[in-house]
């Protein structure tokens, strides 16, 4: 496939998860990632088992992009991680805010993922290509679009070099953003999230937290399998991979998978591409 296209793992909890990981990897790797990147808990949560997982990855000859986020950090916590990742070879960090775990009173030094990318210039000069997010359908906690735009923009100014989207299922919602960030003067690339679809019921859940709007006639169709867990599968990969082309057509510079740690979607989504 053509394509550019980069895949997010999330760093599993147990040893049997860490193992299952390599092997979905050996899968995805396939597919020649321009990168693979691990997810980041906010908090630091799971500091030490995204850098096992990004050291594992980079030790196998592949760009691993670490997610770091700020919130409830401190300058000096995050300069470390900058050092740690600076030793491993590291060269490309996804820049987030990220959202302060319950309970977790303290928001650090850090409020929002612009300080984070102009620190890590600061410091660390050009060293690392900066990913950030994006977000067509706008981030859940913004006051308006506009002002999403603008924390957009900020980040840009800051020094990022690419960004990355919230999933989405209407490809309008893509190429407005993208619209009206390049009338705000970003010239970076906005690289499209896609997520493969697996079940319907979680994916409602977590689209209502993160802010994707899951269109009607999709949800009414979703529904409808109930149970049926092959007609869900089915329904999802036309419907993802019908959403890439076009985003592909209307020129999106590539693909970013939120491959939930699992190979086989994002492998037949890529496979029925690659036939275009
Ligand atoms: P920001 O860009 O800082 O924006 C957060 C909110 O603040 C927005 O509503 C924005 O409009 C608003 N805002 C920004 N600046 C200002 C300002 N000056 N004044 C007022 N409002 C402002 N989460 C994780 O915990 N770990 C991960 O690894 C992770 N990876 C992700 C990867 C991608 C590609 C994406 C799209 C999201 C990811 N997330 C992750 C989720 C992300 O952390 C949350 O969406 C979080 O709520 C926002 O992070 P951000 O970097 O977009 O924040």
């Amino acid at each position: 496939m053509n394509t550019e296209i980069s895949i997010e793992f999330f760093p599993p909890q147990t040893p049997e998860g860490v193992e299952k990981l390599r092997s979905t990897r050996a899968e995805l790797a396939k597919l020649n990632p321009l990168f693979f990147s691990v997810t980041y808990g906010a908090g630091g949560s799971t500091r030490e088992r995204t850098f096992n997982v990004v050291k594992e990855i980079a030790a196998e000859g592949f760009d691993a992009a670490p997610h770091l986020s700020c919130i409830g950090s401190t300058r000096d916590s995050i300069r470390e991680i900058l050092g740690e990742y600076k030793a491993a070879g590291i060269k490309r960090i996804v820049a987030l805010r990220g959202d302060l775990p319950s309970g977790m009173a303290e928001t650090g030094e850090f409020r929002y993922a612009n300080e984070l990318v102009e620190f890590i210039r600061a410091e660390t000069g050009d060293r690392f290509s900066i990913e950030v997010a994006a977000y067509p359908e706008w981030h859940p906690q913004a006051r308006s679009p506009k002002d999403d735009l603008e924390a957009f923009v900020r980040k840009v100014k800051a020094g990022a070099n690419s960004a990355i989207t919230q999933y989405f299922f209407n490809a309008d919602a893509y190429f407005h953003f993208v619209n009206e960030a390049r009338t705000q003067g970003v010239t970076i690339p906005i690289v499209p999230g896609i997520m493969p679809i697996a079940g319907f019921t979680k994916l409602a859940r977590f689209s209502d937290a993160c802010g994707t709007d899951i269109p009607r006639w999709m949800r009414k169709k979703f529904e409808s399998y109930g149970d049926d867990t092959d007609s869900i599968r089915a329904f999802g990969l036309d419907v993802v991979t019908e959403l890439c082309e076009r985003l592909l057509d209307g020129g999106a510079p590539g693909l970013h998978f939120y491959c939930m740690n699992q190979s086989a979607l994002t492998t037949e989504i890529c496979r029925r591409l690659s036939k275009r």
